[in-house]
């Protein structure tokens, strides 16, 4: 079904953005240091018009939202506080936007993506970001796109319940396909690059679902706060030596070890790199976070090793939190649907059930 069928009329503006993937940076963010998150080709995008309805006779307003996706349809209220599942996500955008000061009509929303839902690529960021950008448009919203990030971020921490950092949003909103965004998590301070040259990204999941993700998470911060805490630093993304980790006790030595080097491989990739360079600094990533930081499982391992050793990648490695999930991959323009299919095979015949998620599969 489309706009015209679930709202009976044709949308008056839509707006689109895009999921995203972090290249490099990983476990960075909660220590204060540095992410490299590159959008990728799948994206969501967000119809609207205006409503008539009040609600209850009461002129309260009353949204229509609408997931293409889902195949479901929301109907609420600005009285009716909290909406679960989807609506949240939409309903957050408004209620923040109101909250600045700006009057949100009632509205039909109609939403759909290609950005595969709770694949780790942040279909919610997407969501956000495109319901901000189409609003904007609607509207004629003063807002620019490190606001509509920041109001991105805070509807999903604060409507959808779920404690995100700011890099989903922010490369969502400043990224493309062919820019990579830099951002210091501390100071916000970014810088929007373009891609290494003549190249690409794939990413392909493991099939291995996150479990233990959570706990596993919970742990490595902890264990960050504390190795912070004994080398005297608010985080540790104050410490530049790799050398200063020496004196921790393990596992700590090792888990600093990872977050150090990891912001230092991504300050390398700000000053400029070739392809190879930063396909080399990716590999580097993954064997940190396998050895050091110990957030890989075999599987990735194997997924990350059969991609390093084929003919057109230049470096790959674990993306996301991991304990499962995806792999990321820089590879020769062009070839990444061939190489895709090579490595899946090898992968898969081990006895695993990978999947590509980047570029979409038409
Ligand atoms: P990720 O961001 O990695 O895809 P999340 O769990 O953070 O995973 O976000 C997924 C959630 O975002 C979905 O469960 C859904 O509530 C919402 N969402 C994202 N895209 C859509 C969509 N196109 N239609 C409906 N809900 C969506
Ligand atoms: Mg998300």
């Amino acid at each position: 079904m489309d706009f015209q069928e679930v709202f009976g009329k044709p949308p008056e503006t839509q707006a689109s953005a895009p999921g995203r993937v972090n290249l490099l940076g990983e476990h960075t963010d909660y220590n204060d240091g540095f992410v490299l998150p590159t959008a990728i080709p799948q994206g969501t995008t967000v119809q609207l018009s205006f409503s008539s309805d009040a609600y209850g006779g009461l002129r309260q307003r009353q949204h229509h939202f609408y997931s293409e996706n889902l195949n479901e349809q929301v109907s609420i209220s600005d009285i009716n506080h909290s909406p679960s599942g989807f609506a949240s996500y939409i309903f957050g955008c408004i209620e923040l936007l109101q909250k600045a000061g700006y009057t949100v009509p009632s509205l039909c929303v109609y939403v759909q993506s290609s950005v595969p839902m709770g694949s780790g690529l942040s279909s919610s960021a997407a969501l956000e970001v495109a319901t901000l950008r189409a609003l904007r448009q609607l509207l004629n919203l003063p807002i620019d796109d490190v606001e509509i990030a920041q109001i991105a971020q805070q509807a999903e921490i604060q409507y959808a319940g779920v404690q995100c950092g700011i890099m989903d949003q922010m490369a969502s909103s400043l990224a493309d396909t062919e820019h990579i965004l830099f951002l210091d998590t501390r100071t916000l301070e970014r810088r929007v690059m373009p891609l290494p040259e003549k190249a690409e990204i794939l990413v392909i999941d493991s099939g291995v679902p996150r479990t233990l993700a959570s706990s596993g998470y919970n742990q490595r911060r902890a264990e960050c706060e504390e190795a912070a805490r004994s080398l005297g630093v608010k985080a540790l993304r104050d410490i530049t030596d790799v050398n200063l980790t020496k004196t921790l006790p393990e596992p700590l030595q090792r888990r600093a070890r990872h977050v150090v080097t990891e912001n230092n491989r991504v300050l390398e990739v700000l000053q400029g790199v070739t392809s190879e360079r930063f396909g080399e600094l990716m590999n580097a990533s993954h064997a940190s976070l396998r050895d050091d930081y110990e957030v890989s499982v075999p599987a990735l391992d194997i997924l990350v090793d059969i991609l390093q050793k084929t003919e057109g990648v230049f470096g790959a490695r674990l993306t996301g939190a991991g304990f499962g999930g995806a792999s990321v991959a820089l590879v020769r323009s062009g070839q990444s649907k061939g190489i895709a299919t090579h490595v899946l095979e090898q992968y898969n015949q081990a006895g695993y059930n990978g999947q590509i998620l980047v570029p979409a599969l038409d």
